[in-house]
């Protein structure tokens, strides 16, 4: 099993492709904590992994605020006695172009994708420290490494944000041990893109540049940030993980 005995917490676990983490995560030994706003589908997730065999809870969380990531951690501590990887993987998107966002959008967009896992790294570093070591990987998107004239310039910036914010991070915490990494995502098929998606020309305008075509399916990304939290990229850190079906080769 490729994280036996590890605790692992994912934010935004309580669907999509946190959910499927957290499954995946339980299949291969680890102890799973999902953290979201989404009470009933979160706790539905952490039992769905309990009835197959494997340990996991659901407690409530707002990345974009401090305390309630403290609760959070803490909980997962006592529970399970210490931290090993953390997916900052919660994020909203928002439609519209620079002249169609307003100032909320910007804010809000912001404070859940990059201030959200600015705090959850902040959290969870001085527990990693405690075990002398772990992996936090930061989801970001294809869209936080090159510009987009499709899609809103909040969440680009956003994820922007999580991109510099993670090398930075990995430079700082790489002497504790502490691996920290970023994974972009291309188009996959999860109900943030099918919100996102609701204009069937903007999904065929993203699919005609995507090289393979398709949208990704939350296993293909969850496989990848699997990789990172696990011992095998045990050199790996500041490094920025494409999953995006070949979008940014062109
Ligand atoms: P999703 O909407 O299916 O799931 C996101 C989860 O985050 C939800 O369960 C939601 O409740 C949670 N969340 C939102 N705000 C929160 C908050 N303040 N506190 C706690 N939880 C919160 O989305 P997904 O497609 O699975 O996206 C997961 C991550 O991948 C996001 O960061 C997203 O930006 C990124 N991403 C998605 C795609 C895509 O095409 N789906 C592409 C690139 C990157």
């Amino acid at each position: 099993m490729r994280l036996k005995s590890k605790v692992a917490f994912i934010s935004g676990g309580a669907r999509g492709m946190g959910a499927s983490e957290g499954r995946l995560f339980s299949k291969e030994g680890a102890k799973v904590v999902l953290g979201d706003l989404r009470e009933d589908l979160g706790r539905k997730v952490a039992s769905e992994i309990r009835a197959s065999g494997g340990e996991a809870i659901f407690i409530k969380l707002d990345v974009t605020d401090e305390q309630s990531w403290r609760r959070a951690i803490s909980e997962t501590i006592s529970q399970f006695g210490q931290l090993d990887i953390l997916v900052n993987n919660a994020g909203i998107t928002a439609t519209g172009g620079i002249l169609e966002t307003s100032e909320e959008t910007w804010i809000s967009v912001m404070d859940v994708n990059a201030k959200g896992v600015f705090l959850g790294t902040k959290v969870a570093i001085p527990e990693m420290k405690q075990i002398s070591g772990g992996s936090i990987i930061n989801i970001s998107s294809q869209m936080g490494l090159v510009g987009s004239d499709t899609g809103n310039p909040a969440y680009n910036a956003s994820k922007g944000a999580v991109h510099i914010f993670t090398m930075s991070a990995a430079l700082r915490h790489a002497k504790d041990g502490i691996r920290i990494n970023s994974v972009h995502p291309g188009p996959i098929n999860t109900p943030m893109l099918s919100s996102g998606f609701t204009d069937t020309e903007r999904e065929r305008a993203v699919l005609s540049r995507t090289p393979m075509g398709r949208r990704g399916e939350p296993d293909e990304v969850a496989y990848g940030v699997l990789f990172l939290a696990s011992d095998e990229a045990s050199f790996i850190t500041g490094a920025s993980l494409v999953i995006d079906g070949g979008y940014l080769a062109q």
